[in-house]
């Protein structure tokens, strides 16, 4: 076996851990009895830690040194000069973190998480503040071990999107920011409804899953399951899993998400079966993965030609419906600030990620003090949507994410949206026909070419690069402005 042989097949072996653990969290989300997390926090830490000490063994990362000396490297072919790239990245990216400290992050993120639900029950942001404080000791502490040139924000959001950097972010969310703002200052007071009707759980059920398998969900490599927060976990490309929520008294919750899902299982479902295990098997980056989903959530899911296929479709799975066609599309676009970001429409939510940003980069360059946060918070709210936060809860307190120690991973959610607009830009020239075929249920083309720009090249490319390639332009906050802008534009 030559070097780089060696290297797939270590990594393959790897990644069959990976799935056992992937589908332990799967099981954890979707049925685990509700006195059963204890045990399975020990078997999911002892097993973490047994993939952690792998993936930094001395063998594998000498093995992998050896195929990156210049003059190995050079002999390879493009894709396996990809593997070897990659997979040094995350070793050198794993070995910066001492056990240690991994584990000291652990307990700390442990305790913060019940600090917060306390907190967020009480609305009282004293009763967090302290442990967040410590929480963002550590992450400053990480951005040392990593390393960085500008910001140590840049470091921590390296972990989540390779190679972005706060300039890079802040070129394209300023003017972003400031146009939305100015947008929602247009938006009328009143929000179209739909008259209250049931919608039961079975047909809705049914419902999703005609329309995901529709879009090009493969159900045969696939299953859509019940959990509180949906999401999408994949073992290999044939066995990529969703869940969503149903509610009796809103067909769109549920079916949003599915769809939402689908675009991430769509990604993992067309990686390249051959290289599971190595870097060209698995999704560009969180940013990338997140613009897939809300490509088929916003771009598609809430389109006027969507609407035109799903309106027929649900006289036929829950009776003839009081609205129109019309009615059902503006509905789907209502835009409305909202103090909760996850109950915010597609406009507004990137101010709310926006303001998240802002402040976590303060933190984290120390120009912000923890126990200034609520105020800073409160004050954006109002800047950005122009909203009064009432509460603690409905405010600062609202998202678990920093009680994980996830700094730097916010920006990812409005990074897939812009870059879900500039791809479905080009994806809409190179496909003339786009809106008629959505108007009769076909997604072929679409999806062929997200499998063909996106999807068939795992990890070959770093998000900037690849939208470069893919759209002939650098990220741009222009196709999101024009596509947020046309549905403000509904709600005059
Ligand atoms: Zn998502």
């Amino acid at each position: 076996m030559t070097e780089i042989q060696t290297l797939r097949a270590r990594l393959q072996s790897l990644t069959k851990l990976g799935s056992a653990l992937a589908l332990m969290s799967w099981d954890e989300e979707v049925n685990l009895p509700e006195r059963a997390h204890e045990y399975r926090g020990e078997v999911n830490a002892q097993l973490s830690s047994e993939l952690h000490e792998r993936i930094t063994s001395d063998e594998l990362t000498s093995l992998v040194n050896k195929l990156a000396d210049p003059e190995v490297f050079n002999s390879l072919t493009d894709d396996e000069k990809v593997i070897v790239r990659e997979t040094k990245r995350d070793i050198d990216q794993a070995k910066k973190l001492p056990t240690e400290f991994v584990e000291r992050m652990a307990r700390l993120t442990t305790k913060a998480f019940s600090a917060w639900v306390e907190a967020r029950k009480k609305s009282d942001f004293k009763i967090y503040e302290p442990v967040l404080g410590e929480i963002l000791k550590m992450k400053i502490e990480e951005a040392r071990l990593l390393g960085y040139k500008d910001s140590p924000y840049d470091a921590l959001l390296d972990e989540f999107e390779p190679d972005m950097t706060v300039q890079k972010i802040d070129a394209v969310f300023k003017p972003l920011a400031a146009s939305l703002a100015e947008l929602i200052g247009s938006v009328r007071g009143s929000v179209p409804s739909l008259p209250a009707r049931q919608y039961p759980l079975d047909k809705q059920v049914i419902l999703n899953q005609k329309i995901a398998a529709a879009l090009g969900y493969d159900l045969h490599t696939g299953r859509i399951d019940i959990s509180p927060h949906p999401f999408t976990i994949s073992l290999h490309p044939t066995d990529v899993r969703i869940t969503t929520r149903y509610d009796s008294n809103d067909f769109w919750g549920a079916l949003g998400s599915t769809i939402h899902e689908t675009g991430h299982a769509l990604y993992e479902q067309g990686l390249p079966a051959s290289e599971h295990g190595t870097p060209l098997g698995e999704a560009g980056s969180l940013g990338i993965h997140e613009s897939q989903s809300r490509t088929w959530e916003n771009f598609v899911g809430r389109s006027r030609p969507f609407t035109s296929f799903l309106y027929p479709q649900l006289a036929e799975h829950f009776g003839a419906q009081k609205f129109s066609e019309e009615e059902l599309y503006l509905w789907l676009n209502r835009v409305q600030p909202n103090p909760i970001r996850v109950e915010s429409d597609e406009v507004t939510y990137n101010l709310h990620i926006i303001i998240r940003y802002e402040l976590e980069k303060d933190l984290i360059e120390g120009n912000l003090a923890v126990a200034d946060l609520p105020a800073a918070w409160n004050a954006k709210v109002k800047l950005y949507l122009g909203l009064d936060i009432k509460n603690d809860a409905e405010g600062v307190l609202q998202d678990v994410h920093w009680s994980h120690g996830a700094f730097g991973y916010f920006p990812t959610y409005t990074l897939g949206n812009l870059y879900a607009a500039q791809l479905f830009a080009t994806a809409r020239k190179a496909l003339p026909t786009m809106d008629e075929d959505f108007a009769k249920g076909k997604f072929k083309g679409l999806l062929g070419w997200q499998r063909e720009n996106i999807h068939r090249h795992g990890r070959r490319y770093h998000a900037d690069e690849l939208i470069e390639r893919v759209t002939g332009e650098k990220l741009s906050s222009e196709y999101l402005l024009e596509h947020l802008a046309a549905k403000v534009k509904l709600n005059y």
